[in-house]
């Protein structure tokens, strides 16, 4: 699974999971361009790849934004010299029952979780498609398929990044690019630690490897679908969930 000469975006790369997945593509030999809304986190996850002697570049950027997303893409292409991988894994949640959930929270989360990963792809396909290759790999979630209490503005979103992916590779799929997605099931980051105990503790106990992941367990599977020996899976919903899928 080399990815030497490779050269990869991770989007929302300054905690948890992107922080994982930028580090494992950089140990497989791919300069990685780290975003994240927070510059100060993405500049730090570039320095820990350049200590591990890796090759980085930071840049900050909202992937809500359309200029801040091609503004990325132009100094990947600038900078590193093109844009072979791009991982869309920026993500927030908003929970709130839907008879409480305000407007301004739904359209926060559509604007990062699916807005974003339009974004992004829309932003660095003519690059790969000119160059007839590409690994897009979007991150949606378990929720997308099974939906949960007090996430609906998530869920849908997650399940609209798993509808997205399946279209984009029927369309590029000539192109020679590949698009597949993750659903991570529960991952200990940050934004898990948001969930309280009452609601965790019992989704825990429902989980077949009877632990919560880890964002490393993500990190191996997107570098396996960033890798040329994922050549033949595109379109693929690859569930990371320690078999919890109910
Ligand atoms: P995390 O630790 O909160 O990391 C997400 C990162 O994305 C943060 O650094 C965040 O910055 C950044 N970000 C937020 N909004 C952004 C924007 N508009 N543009 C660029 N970067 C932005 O969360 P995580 O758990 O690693 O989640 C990563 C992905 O996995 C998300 O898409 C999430 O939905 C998905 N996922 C997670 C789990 C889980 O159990 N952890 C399960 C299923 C799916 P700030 O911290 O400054 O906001």
């Amino acid at each position: 699974m080399d990815l030497k000469g490779k050269r990869a975006i991770v989007t929302g790369a300054g905690s948890g999971i992107g922080k994982a997945i930028a580090l494992k593509l950089a140990e497989r030999g791919a300069a990685v361009l780290v975003n994240d809304v927070d510059p100060e986190a993405a500049s730090a996850t570039a320095r820990e790849i350049e200590e591990r002697g890796g090759k980085a570049l930071s840049v900050g950027g909202d992937v809500s934004k359309g200029e801040d997303v091609r503004e990325m893409v132009r100094l990947c292409i600038e900078e590193l010299g093109g844009v072979e991988i791009l991982v869309n894994n920026a993500g927030i949640a908003r929970s709130a029952l839907l008879i409480n959930l305000t407007e301004e929270q739904w359209d926060e989360v559509m604007n990062v979780n699916l807005k974003g990963v339009f974004l992004c792809t829309k932003a660095v396909i003519p690059h790969m498609m000119k160059r007839r290759y590409g690994k897009i790999i979007n991150i949606s979630s378990i929720y997308g398929r099974i939906g949960a209490i007090g996430d609906s503005n998530y869920c849908a979103a997650k399940a609209g990044v798993i509808g997205f992916t399946k279209s984009v590779a029927k369309e590029l799929a000539r192109y020679n690019i590949n698009v597949n997605v993750v659903l991570p099931g529960l991952i200990d980051t940050p934004l898990l630690r948001g969930i309280p105990e009452k609601y965790l503790g019992p989704m825990i106990k429902e989980i077949p490897l009877k632990r919560v992941g880890v964002p490393e367990d993500i990190a191996g599977v997107v570098a396996f679908l960033a890798s040329d020996e994922a050549g033949y899976l595109t379109g693929a919903a690859i569930e990371v969930t320690g078999g919890w899928n109910m």
